[in-house]
């Protein structure tokens, strides 16, 4: 049996007409820059992570860029963030000038351990960037307080984590900013690159729409230095046709989770912790296992796909050497690098695609 990560085809061939209605619509408009369907789009965001305003960018990279340069963050600045994330998290921050400063995780969620923010402190911090990752929301109730406390902005990293709830809270709405990406294997994924910008604070949204523009406003006027963080009217036409299903698909990742988690319960495999305050949208289920990279190789050659997200934390990136970290500055981090696997969790596995998942992961730890 084949068991691929990801089977985005599945997913697809269900929904295939409508995307191609959606998209011919926009091509046969012509309006092939914003427009209605980018507009409609971003009303749907908003309402789904319960916020006022949002605005559709480019990437989920470029949400994070946007974001920074439009609370005007640069040289000499410091932003607090994870070392246990992808990599645009700390690129973006590094990108506009800024240095980013990071903290150990929580060995448990994997998401920054908001108990060590305060002492990293330092009068150039000017923002934190929790990252909600594999689907839970960080620990947010601490980190606003402590945001409150500095009056520091606080941009949630929610690509891994749309419409996720955290107290009954949504993804996005705790913070100044929460930043989605519609990247093809998210939750919601588009047919190609996205983003949005979602935000309660009217004044910010005003500055996120001007610097999406390269700054421009009125027209050829620019105050500000901005870019092309715009998204693609096509990816917003084919959005707005999967945006229906994504309670629905977050829902049955949810069961595949618990399917997993009863059938791991007491073996040497460490199921994902879900923290009593959160909602997980499992855009991964990672498990925690010892010999992990023997364990890769095993599962790739019983075809399982299965990936490692992320084998080097920042503080260990070469393009951050110049940062000064070193090996054993964040043993979580660190730790947690070593030992995690995504294995297949997409709405549409079989139970006989899991019970294989399962039985091939047991087989080779006896
Ligand atoms: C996917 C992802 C991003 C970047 O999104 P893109 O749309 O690929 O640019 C940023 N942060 C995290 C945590 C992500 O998982």
């Amino acid at each position: 049996m084949q068991v691929p990560l990801l089977d985005l085809k599945s997913q697809y061939a269900k929904i295939e007409k409508d995307v191609l209605a959606a998209v011919s619509e926009v091509l046969s408009s012509q309006r092939c820059i914003g427009g209605p369907k980018v507009a409609e789009f971003e009303k749907k965001i908003a309402a789904v992570s319960d916020c006022k305003y949002a605005v559709g960018v480019s990437s989920g990279t470029d949400a994070l860029l946007l974001s920074l340069m439009s609370l005007d963050v640069g040289y000499g600045d410091e932003v607090i963030t994870t070392p246990f994330t992808f990599f645009a998290t700390a690129g973006s921050i590094a990108r506009v000038g800024a240095k980013p400063v990071f903290i150990d995780i929580d060995p448990l969620t994997y998401n920054i351990d908001a108990s060590e923010i305060e002492s990293a402190i330092t009068k150039k911090t000017r923002a934190i960037i929790p990252v909600h990752l594999y689907g839970q929301v960080a620990d947010m109730d601490s980190i606003m307080q402590i945001a409150q406390k500095y009056k520091l902005p606080v941009i949630e990293d929610a690509a891994q984590s749309i419409s996720s709830a955290y107290k009954g809270k949504k993804a996005g709405s705790i913070g100044n900013a929460g930043c989605f990406s519609f990247f093809p294997s998210k939750n919601l994924g588009g047919i190609g690159d996205g983003g949005m910008v979602v935000t309660n604070d009217k004044d910010f949204y005003d500055r996120l729409v001007i610097m999406r523009n390269h700054g421009s406003n009125p027209k050829y006027y620019h105050d500000f230095i901005g870019g092309n963080f715009r998204l693609d009217p096509i990816q917003a036409a084919a959005l707005i046709v999967k945006l229906p299903f994504l309670d629905q698909w977050s829902q049955a990742r949810r069961c595949n989770a618990e399917y997993y988690n009863s059938k791991f319960a007491y073996t040497i495999v460490n199921t994902p912790y879900i923290s009593n305050d959160c909602q997980s949208i499992y855009n991964q289920y990672v498990i925690r296992v010892p010999k992990r990279d023997e364990l890769v190789k095993y599962l790739r050659q019983n075809q399982i796909g299965c990936e490692v997200y992320y084998p080097v934390p920042m503080h260990l990136q070469k393009c951050f050497e110049n940062l000064g970290y070193k090996k054993g500055d964040f043993p979580q981090a660190e730790k947690a690098a070593d030992e995690v696997l995504a294995i297949p969790i997409y709405p549409e596995l079989t139970d006989e695609m899991k019970d294989y998942v399962v039985e091939k992961i047991l087989s080779f730890f006896n």
